[in-house]
């Protein structure tokens, strides 16, 4: 997502800090290719029409034409005025130490019940006790979904019965409550295909029954300008107090996102980034205006890289590093998820590879299969693999001996690598520390 426009934007400023001082005349052409950017990337006129206004107007206003870096300058301007448009400072949805309620609503298929999930695993693994409700009195199928998504998690779900009346439920839910005690409650809720009167009209019986603390819409990124006019009907009817936004990981272009909160006034609390549970990341304006820009996004990757626990290159002993090591190492990383997207966050990466850039997946799971297939002391001791045992390592990954040629020079020069690094005092052990 937002490739495109990040492209397109990056150019625009690329020739602007390229000329060093400004005419007016220039940002004028270049705020108007700004604006077509914006439109092309689905933003709404009014914010596309807006931005752009507020950026020019502090480019003169700063007077930043005459001086020797004003290319950079509106480069600021522009990144300063992105991060106001997504929203400003983050924001999260209010948790107290014990009665929230979250209320979940949204189309069908725009992903409620997986971010329901999603968030389930989120706050459980923050230490809340939470518990799932499936609201839906209409679609059993959609309470079962949400039954598995809740045994996936770990966590317990109150299921409504058919038809059942809003007063029911809250006086099920306090029952419940009384029994287990449960300081956080996310209650899904029925969606529809369309904005549905009865369907509304039930969701706010079911607000004013419950009396949620925290209501949040969940909309589809890949429907564009659509989830918006869902948002406006949905605040209207319903009162909503932030946004999901879902499947960011597609190539949606973006507009929804840069749009919502002007358009709604609420604020997007997360991101949907894949079908998986772990896909939902609190949505930082700052980082996601770096993101568009090509000046990376090191504090995501630092903390994927925290969330995988990942002990970067720490052999047990300066200067050993064996295969045991590198097998470690490797599935660290792959937990951080794809390599692909891993390396378009850091800082001109996006820049300098092209669009559909994507390291070989595959290829790490040969060279785990490999690993896993030597035994210990091989790993160890990976001098002791003669021809005999590559073979059979070979046979047993399912690769061939050429691979495993590969491997294990390709171990040796990372081996190397590692002994270099640490006599300049980079690596484990090192004057600069872990890296
Ligand atoms: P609901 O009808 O709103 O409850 O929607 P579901 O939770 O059933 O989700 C609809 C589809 O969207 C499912 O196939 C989900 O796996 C998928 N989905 C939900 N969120 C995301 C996301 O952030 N990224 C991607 N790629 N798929 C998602």
């Amino acid at each position: 997502m937002f490739e495109s426009l990040g492209q397109k934007l990056q150019d625009i400023l690329d020739n602007m800090r390229k000329s060093g001082r400004l005419t007016e005349a220039q940002v004028k052409a270049a705020m108007r290719e700004i604006r077509v950017a914006l439109l092309e990337a689905d933003v709404n006129f009014t914010v596309a029409k807006d931005f752009v206004a507020r950026v020019s107007e502090k480019a003169v206003g700063q007077d930043v034409l005459g001086s020797l870096n004003a290319g950079q300058q509106v480069v600021k301007i522009v990144h300063d005025e992105l991060i106001e448009t997504l929203g400003g400072k983050a924001q999260q949805p209010v948790l107290k130490n014990d009665g929230n309620v979250w209320f979940m609503v949204g189309l069908q298929g725009a992903g409620k019940t997986t971010s329901t999930g999603k968030l389930a695993a989120l706050y459980k693994s923050k230490g809340r006790r939470v518990l799932l409700v499936a609201a839906d009195t209409q679609r059993p199928a959609a309470r079962e979904q949400l039954k598995v998504l809740g045994a996936q998690v770990g966590v317990p779900v109150l299921e409504v019965n058919d038809h059942e009346p809003p007063q029911v439920t809250r006086q099920r839910l306090e029952e419940y409550l009384q029994k287990d005690f449960r300081d956080l409650v996310i209650v899904d809720t029925a969606g529809r295909l369309q904005i549905d009167e009865a369907l509304m009209d039930a969701l706010a019986d079911l607000k004013g029954a419950l009396n949620p603390s925290e209501t949040l819409l969940v909309v589809d990124a890949m429907t564009g300008q659509e989830a918006l006019n869902v948002a406006e009907t949905f605040e209207s009817r319903i009162g909503l107090s932030g946004l999901i936004i879902t499947k960011m990981d597609g190539d949606a272009r973006g507009g929804a996102a840069l749009s919502a909160k002007s358009v709604t006034g609420k604020p997007i609390y997360f991101a949907g980034t894949s079908e998986k549970i772990s896909g939902l990341e609190p949505f930082y304006p700052d980082r996601v205006a770096g993101r568009i820009l090509g000046m990376g996004d090191v504090l995501s990757l630092i903390e994927r890289a925290e969330q995988a626990e990942l002990s970067a290159f720490a052999p047990k002993k300066p200067g050993e590093f064996d295969l045991e090591d590198l097998l470690v190492q490797l599935r660290n990383i792959r937990k951080m998820g794809p390599l692909g997207d891993l390396i378009k966050l850091i800082p001109g990466m996006s820049k300098m590879l092209p669009a559909e850039f994507n390291v070989d997946e595959k290829q790490l799971q040969r060279i785990d299969a490999m690993i896993s297939s030597m035994t210990l002391k091989e790993r160890r001791e990976p001098k002791i693999i003669n021809g005999q045992r590559r073979k059979r390592i070979a046979s047993g990954s399912g690769t061939s001996v050429q691979e495993i040629n590969r491997l294990l020079k390709m171990h040796e020069q990372m081996k190397e690598m590692m002994k270099v690094m640490q006599r300049m005092g980079m690596g484990p052990g090192g004057k600069g520390g872990k890296m």
